[in-house]
Parts: structure tokens; C-alpha cells; sequence
């Protein structure tokens, strides 16, 4: 079964009650048994059924089967938005005294929660590019994870996916990817040794921009050593399914964090044209990168344009596609404002992914509070734009920017 297929046929779409064709919204916080002794049996884990919408609802298990189904992992676990799914993703494993190993091109609000992770004793060593080259030095026997973004947002720096997983495998270390700019479409990361997968489906799962959500998907590879992972201890009778078990039993459900299910019915109407968007979103970007590109007074980064030092890896880990976003830089703050105001056919607006084509300028929003350092890391600028190509059409989208561009000179 193809990409396509599989979104409307895969093993993740169940049989819904008198044939509806799409899941019905399970919209309720509780559900009723007949006997005090069947809710008990549910509580224990002992028969299948829900008791409370923070701990399992219908349509959001489908969402997180059909997610799971995608990327080819043991299990997935839906959170209320990406950053949740972040946070409980590494709290299941991390604790006072580890250290992760980060890439510092990595989405905002991420960095400023690994800031937040030291008040609580987890500190995190980040690097400029995630790569063997790179992370080898840092590694201490308290490294407990390392985390990045497959492509970076805004940097577009892109990771090696199967050389990062296979040296940290070596080395009892787990690596976590944040696919958020990839998507499924393009890249499955537990195919090429991811051990766990991240989505804010907020962006190209959802696709309408109409609900923020994330996801966390396990691949069940990872040997976890209980010794290094005290957490887990509990939950080693799980065999490869400890760290789901853990979370879905305790991190996750504890802090709270589930998804609502009218946005997990949200999610799955809008997942089953991920690979029609991701196909014409893709196309959408390379032209107009192409097309900015020849123009003068404007540099334009995308990882599939000759000589962006991405692009033979880029080509090779996505089929080809190079994503769905590019970043421009025409000189100076001024000239990107200029530029972002003359646009007709996009909006100013923080968000990825939208069927609609957004601009925005990274360094006076998403990254106001970085210091400029950081900003620099992350491969922002004080002329960057960030554009998250939509679904218009081609012609009219370059018609907009390379008009807007001369317009500038
Ligand atoms: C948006 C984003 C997040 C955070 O997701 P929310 O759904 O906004 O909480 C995390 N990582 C990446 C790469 C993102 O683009």
C-alpha cells in the first residue's frame, strides 16, 4: 500500500458504528459501566474500555493509531500541543543530574523549555549541527538523550538520521527526533533508527491550521537499561513497550497534557490529505525558491538549491522533496518588513504548515526573547523571513514575491 492509500486503507483506520465513514467525536470527559466491577477491571488495566477522557478517549486512539500506523512504531500517545508532547516525551526518561545533547537550531519554544529543565536538574549541552562530529565530544555517562529536529525550523540544517541513531545506539544513548517539518510524507525517522518520534501535528498532520495537538511515537528498539533509567524500572515487565507503559500509565497521564478529542477528529480529517498538501506544498516551495533565488538584493535558503550543503542528504532522506519552508534574507530589517508588507497572497502569522502560505519574521517574534547568540545558533537573523509554503498556486505565489522583491530595489 502506497502513502496515499494507506491514509484512507492503513491498519490505524478502524470500523466506525453504523458505517460511518469518518470516527465519530467521542465528546465526553466520562464513561458509564453497568457494574461497579467492570469500571474497576478498566481502571486496573484488566479489560479494555475508557474511564476518563485525559486517560484514553475513541477518537483520539484512532488519531494515535493512524499517527503510529505512519511511522511505523510500536504505539503513539497524543498530547494536548507539540510542546507537550516534547516535555513528556524526555520527562519519562530524564531526571536531576542528566544532561541531554541538543541542537541549537531547534524550534523556540523547545529551547526555552530545555531552559526551563534546569530548575529541575536537567541541564542541556547544545551543539550547532547534530552530528557525530559534533555530539561525540559532549558525551558524558549522564547523557540520557539526544534531541533533534530532522529538518531544523528555521535553519533548515538537516540530520543524518541513520548515522546520528546508529553511533548514539553504540553508546546505550536514545535518539529522539522532532519530524514536526517533515512529516510522515516525507520521512519516516524510526525506519532509519530513530528510537522516538515527535510531532507537533499543530503544523502539516492538521494542515488546516484549525487545532494545536502533538504526538509521541515509540519504535520499541530501544534496549533501555533500567540502571540508567530508574524511571522505567516499574515498567520493565513491558518488555519493548516500557516506555509507552510509562508514559501513558504516569508522565503523560499525570501532567495532564491529553489531546481534545474535536481536535483529534480535527487531526484525522486533515491527515488524510497530508500527502496531496506535502506533494503540492513541496513543488510550491522549490519553485519559488528557484524562482527568488536568480533575483538580485535577496539570498534564499532551502536545502534542495544547488550548493545548499544539505541538498545531496535532502534528496536522499526525502525521496527527493525538500520541504515544505524556506527562509529569506534581503539585507536588512527594514527591507524584510518592506517586503513582508507588499506580499498580497500571504499572512503574517506563527504557524507551519497551514494550507495557506504564512511570513513571518522570526527574529522579532518566535525568537524575542533569545539572547543573540541563540538567535544566531538557530540560524536567525535580523533580516530573516520565514515563509511556510501553502497550497496556492505556484504562478501566483512567485507572481507575489519576485514582484514584491523588485519592488524593493
Ligand atoms: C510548532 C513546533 C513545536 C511546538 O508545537 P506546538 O504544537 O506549537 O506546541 C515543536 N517543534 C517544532 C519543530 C515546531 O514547529
Amino acid at each position: 500500500m502506497k502513502f496515499n492509500t494507506q491514509l484512507l486503507h492503513g491498519k490505524g483506520v478502524g470500523k466506525y458504528p453504523d458505517g460511518a465513514t469518518i470516527p465519530p467525536i467521542s465528546q465526553v470527559s466520562a464513561f458509564a459501566y453497568e457494574t461497579a466491577e467492570e469500571l474497576e477491571k478498566i481502571f486496573d488495566n484488566k479489560a479494555p474500555g475508557y474511564a476518563y477522557t485525559r486517560i484514553g478517549n475513541p477518537v483520539v486512539a484512532e488519531f494515535e493509531r493512524r499517527v503510529n500506523d505512519l511511522e511505523k512504531g510500536i504505539g503513539a500517545v497524543a498530547c494536548a500541543s507539540g510542546m507537550a508532547a516534547v516535555t513528556a516525551a524526555l520527562l519519562n526518561i530524564l531526571g536531576a543530574g542528566d544532561e541531554i545533547i541538543a541542537g541549537s537550531g531547534l524550534f523556540g519554544g523547545t529551547i526555552d523549555l530545555f531552559g526551563n529543565f534546569e530548575a529541575l536538574g536537567i541541564r542541556t549541552k547544545f551543539v550547532r549541527h547534530i552530528t557525530v562530529e559534533e555530539i561525540e565530544p559532549l558525551i558524558t555517562e549522564k547523557t540520557k538523550a539526544v534531541f533533534g529536529e530532522v529538518i531544523g525550523n528555521p535553519g533548515l540544517d538537516i540530520i543524518d538520521v541513520r548515522a546520528v541513531s546508529e553511533f548514539l545506539h553504540d553508546r546505550g544513548i536514545p535518539f529522539i527526533a522532532d519530524s514536526t517539518t517533515a512529516t510522515p510524507y516525507l520521512f519516516q525517522p524510526i525506519a532509519c533508527g530513530a528510537d522516538i518520534v515527535i510531532h507537533s501535528s499543530s503544523k502539516y498532520i492538521n494542515g488546516g491550521g484549525n487545532s494545536i495537538s502533538g504526538v509521541i511515537v515509540d519504535s520499541g528498539r530501544f534496549k533501555w537499561d533500567v540502571s540508567r533509567y530508574p524511571g522505567l524500572e516499574k515498567y520493565k515487565k513491558f518488555g519493548p513497550f516500557a516506555y509507552l507503559a510509562r508514559l501513558r500509565n504516569d508522565i503523560w497521564r499525570n501532567m495532564g497534557g491529553c489531546l481534545a478529542p474535536m481536535n483529534a477528529f480535527l487531526n484525522i480529517i486533515g491527515m488524510e490529505t497530508l500527502g496531496l498538501r506535502m506533494k503540492t506544498i513541496c513543488s510550491n516551495a522549490r519553485q519559488l525558491a528557484l524562482a527568488v533565488n536568480t533575483l538580485d538584493g535577496i539570498s534564499v535558503n532551502y536545502p534542495l538549491l544547488p550548493g545548499n550543503p544539505y541538498e545531496a542528504l535532502a534528496r536522499q532522506q526525502f525521496n527527493g522533496f525538500g520541504g515544505g519552508i524556506l527562509t529569506l534574507r534581503p539585507g536588512s530589517k527594514d527591507r524584510a518588513y518592506k517586503l513582508m508588507n507588499r506580499l498580497r497572497y500571504t499572512l503574517n502569522a506563527t504557524n507551519i504548515g497551514d494550507i495557506r502560505t504564512l511570513v513571518i519574521h522570526p527574529a522579532s517574534t518566535i525568537y524575542v526573547h533569545s539572547t543573540e547568540a541563540q538567535r544566531e545558533a538557530a540560524g536567525v537573523y535580523e533580516d530573516t523571513i520565514r515563509v511556510s509554503v501553502g497550497i496556492e498556486d505556484a504562478e501566483d505565489l512567485i507572481e507575489d514575491f519576485v514582484s514584491a522583491i523588485q519592488s524593493l530595489q
